[in-house]
């Protein structure tokens, strides 16, 4: 039900009403609107009840295990967000001198610093507003760089079968072609098709490590060099970066440039459309390329730390045009997504080193304890003979064979058994899958309930069918027609919707 459809003329909210009739002045009279605006007529309590009532038909993190396979649905701690919503940072006009502005300086400078030391990089740049954002800095840099030198033969970007779809989208849009090199069934890169489609016309190769297959890809040395040889670069998808966290650094693979997804693996979760943050670093020689603007600490002039006088030095500055005449440019309004950096800067402060490393502990313990508990329980992993890293797969092909049941009707049924589902049909790679991620916060006890729904809804399979098919059975939609949710998309209301 739509809040118009709450809505009856004259009903009020007092609290809220305007208490004078609003004169415009100076607006020209043509400019005017003659009618009122169709808005919802409601009392408060109609209001505050219709949005809680929609809330509660949503599946969040706060209130369901949600192990999206390459999406990192994590745990966002309480503290981040208060944090960030400091009423300084949040009341700070982004055009504020930055004398005025040093503290918020200060963290995205340290959280730069933080980005940098994680990855391994030279550089990084908080400016992205998404990974497929991060994406095209990265290849954007990739492209100056070549370009800075002259070598204008390079025309073409590698990208394995498994990449997530923003990378070839993002080396096409980036005026690329896309070379597409297949993994073998061990889930790695198969050398052979890369030393055959790489030569001097390879301007980079993009990787995501581990892979969306959910394993770490072992050749990566073999692989740089094969890259680096013939004088190209190697940009690291870094959206999920949980497995890795101070365990290896994309830096010392030999990668030369990488995106993070700051809303996936510090503390704001992905989906929903919501806002992100796609972090970029860089080696030494793409630094001048980086997107601007570009946090610099410069010497105090007492020769210490910090601020020196309290507040009396501006320590932190932007860097713009003038300090690196060769940055790609701009990729965003102000200074990027603000909160979501601040939020990655808390998140970040609170682990620490020691929290990083228990962050990729437990997010490839969690995984690794799934995969097997599913493989106990007769499921099929994608590939059993490797260790998962955040995330894995199992394919439903043997259940879909026997009764006929897909990975998306299983999916549609978890929502029943109170799960949201994995991310389904992602990799394309492997028939019938279900690429799943549990993250480092979630219980034993969490992860066996979830075993324990996949192999109710097996047996279901087999007993009653329809069922599955016809799921969901308790959500407020049914199944949807994606095509047409895609395609004809209308979230306007017009007067005409009402019965
Ligand atoms: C999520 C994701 C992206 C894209 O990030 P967006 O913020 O959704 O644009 C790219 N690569 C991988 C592997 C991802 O999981």
């Amino acid at each position: 039900m739509l809040i118009f459809e709450r809505s009856h003329p004259g009903r009020r909210n007092a609290a809220q009403a305007p208490h004078t009739t609003a004169t415009a002045s100076g607006i020209p009279a043509a400019l005017l609107r003659q009618d009122q605006p169709l808005l919802p007529e409601a009392s408060e309590m109609d209001v505050v009840r219709h949005y809680t009532r929609l809330s509660q038909k949503n599946f969040s993190i706060d209130t369901h295990f949600y192990p999206l396979g390459s999406c990192t649905m994590k745990y966002n701690p309480r503290a981040c967000n208060t944090l960030a919503m400091l009423p300084n940072f949040l009341a700070r006009h982004p055009l504020a001198p930055e004398s005025t502005g040093q503290g918020v300086l200060a963290c995205l400078y340290d959280l730069q610093e933080m980005l940098k030391d994680v990855t391994g990089m030279a550089g990084v740049s908080l400016m992205p507003m998404a990974g497929a954002q991060g994406e095209f800095a990265g290849i954007a840099m990739i492209r100056a760089y070549h370009d800075a030198r002259g070598d204008k033969v390079r025309t073409e970007i590698i990208v394995p079968d498994a990449a997530h779809g923003t990378n070839p989208a993002t080396a096409v849009m980036c005026g690329y072609i896309v070379k597409e090199i297949p993994t073998d069934a061990n889930g790695d890169i198969d050398l052979d098709a890369l030393r055959a489609v790489t030569g001097p016309q390879t301007a980079g190769l993009m990787l995501t490590n581990p892979s969306t297959l959910g394993v770490f890809e072992k050749q990566i040395q073999a692989i740089q060099k094969i890259i680096h040889d013939v004088g190209g670069l190697l940009y690291y998808d870094g959206a999920n970066l949980n497995a890795i966290l101070g365990k290896v650094k994309p830096g010392d693979m030999g990668f030369d440039v990488i995106h993070m997804n700051l809303h996936k693996t510090f503390s704001t979760p992905h989906g929903g459309g919501g806002p992100g943050a796609g972090a970029v670093g860089v080696a030494e020689r793409l630094m001048q390329f980086l997107p601007l603007p570009v946090v610099a600490k410069l010497p105090s002039p007492h020769g210490g730390e910090g601020l020196g006088e309290r507040g009396s030095v501006a320590t932190y500055r932007y860097l713009t045009e003038a300090d690196l005449p060769q940055s790609i440019g701009h990729m965003s309004a102000f200074t990027g997504n603000i909160g979501i950096l601040l939020r990655a800067y808390v998140y970040a402060r609170m682990l620490g080193v020691e929290g990083m490393l228990r962050v990729a502990e437990f997010a490839t313990l969690n995984a690794n304890y799934l995969m097997a508990e599913l493989r106990k329980a007769g499921f099929t992993a994608a590939f059993p003979q490797r260790r998962a890293s955040h995330e894995f797969i199992i394919s439903m092909k043997p259940l879909k064979d026997a009764t006929g049941i897909s990975a998306m009707d299983v999916a549609k049924r978890l929502l029943d058994k109170g799960f949201h589902p994995p991310t389904t049909y992602f990799p394309m790679l492997v028939p019938e899958c279900l690429l799943i991620e549990p993250t480092e916060t979630e219980s034993k006890e969490t992860l066996d309930g979830f075993v324990n729904a996949l192999k109710e809804i097996r047996d279901e399979a087999h007993a009653t069918p329809e069922l599955v098919k016809g799921a969901p059975h308790t959500m407020p939609v049914r199944r949807l027609d994606d095509v047409k949710a895609a395609r004809e998309l209308d979230l306007t209301w017009k007067p005409d919707h009402l019965p």
